[in-house]
């Protein structure tokens, strides 16, 4: 994932819509998100829209997925809309190339093998059998005695006949014929988690829940993640907040992150400060997986964070256990 990618994927899991939408990949719920046709509508991703809670915000929201490297996309289908009115409730129609018609009927060409003598199926048909219109000779085997040689179309408006039709788009909302020249066709995508966020965010998720989990046996009320009001008036919002008792002074906050790369820049470090600033905690925490950088240490030494180095949650719920205490 390249560094820009990277820092916008980390802002994006602080959304909370984004955190719902990839903790339903992350327990499996869904696997692909896959859209569902609405006659109307076209597709839609009905699971988003619960999410976003706004139809026309459900694009947007996977686009900014899709561009962070959050999400892979792959071509599921095309719509077609009605260039007139808009509408997905488009169908498709075979017509007469020479009248434009869609009152054609289909047939298969029979060959018979023996003569040579070619016509429509139905001019082969006497009661149940097969017999040659030229030589009167029954067939009972298909390629054989007799062979399926095509397609051929006859139009019952016009009575010409032809092998390939025309296609030709009719919208069920308003009536109106478009072809495929005019027609507005927009491409529709499924979508999976991208495999290197599936391990990144696999590790934030079960280390978020150990720690909540461990938290709340110490006896702390946690949420998580948590949003709080700092003394500006501004939202930030933490990984955990824990809490002994209702005392807001007695608050721990702490965030988390991970690095594919080895070492957690100092990012992070500065991202909390901000908020902490605001928020006043009665403590800090910076779980980084594996490795802080240097300059992230001395950053959280000067801000009075607590920074734990863990390459692994049972070290790092093990010195969260060791800092809680002092
Ligand atoms: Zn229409
Ligand atoms: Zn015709
Ligand atoms: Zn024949």
């Amino acid at each position: 994932m390249q560094k820009a990618e990277k820092k916008e994927s980390l802002t994006l899991y602080r959304d909370r819509n984004v955190q719902i939408l990839l903790s339903k990949f992350l327990n499996g719920e869904i696997e692909t998100l896959e859209p569902v046709y609405d006659s109307k509508a076209g597709y839609r991703y009905p699971v988003v829209e619960a999410i976003v809670g706004d139809a026309s915000q459900v694009e947007p929201f996977l686009s900014k997925l899709h561009a962070a490297g959050v999400l892979e996309k792959k071509l599921y289908d095309k719509t077609i809309f009605c260039p007139k009115c808009g509408s997905a409730n488009v169908s498709f129609r075979y017509c007469c190339p020479f009248c434009r018609s869609f009152n054609i009927q289909k047939s298969s060409l029979f060959e018979h093998v023996k003569c040579g003598y070619m016509d429509i199926e139905e001019n082969f048909l006497e009661g149940d059998k097969y017999v040659c219109p030229k030589c009167h000779e029954t067939l009972k085997k298909v390629d054989v005695d007799y062979k399926k040689a095509g397609i051929w179309c006859t139009c019952e408006d016009c009575s010409k006949s032809f092998d390939i039709p025309v296609p030709v788009h009719f919208c069920r909302s308003c009536h109106t014929d478009s072809t495929f020249e005019e027609a507005f066709i927009k491409d529709v995508y499924s979508y999976t988690l991208t495999e290197n966020v599936k391990a990144e965010s696999f590790l934030n998720w079960f280390l978020v829940a150990a720690i909540r989990e461990f938290l709340t046996k110490e006896g702390l009320t946690v949420e998580s993640p948590a949003l709080l009001k700092g003394k500006s008036g501004a939202n930030h919002s933490f990984d955990i907040v824990a809490c002994r008792g209702d005392d807001p002074q007695k608050m721990i906050v702490v965030d988390l992150a991970t690095s594919t790369e080895n070492i957690v820049s100092e990012q992070p470090v500065i991202a909390l400060f901000a908020k902490i600033f605001d928020v006043s905690p009665e403590r800090a925490y910076l779980i980084a997986i594996p490795k802080l950088g240097e300059n992230g240490k001395k950053m959280a030494e000067l801000y009075n964070i607590h920074a734990i180095e863990a390459e692994n949650q049972e070290k790092a719920i093990a010195l969260l256990k060791t800092s809680l205490k002092t």
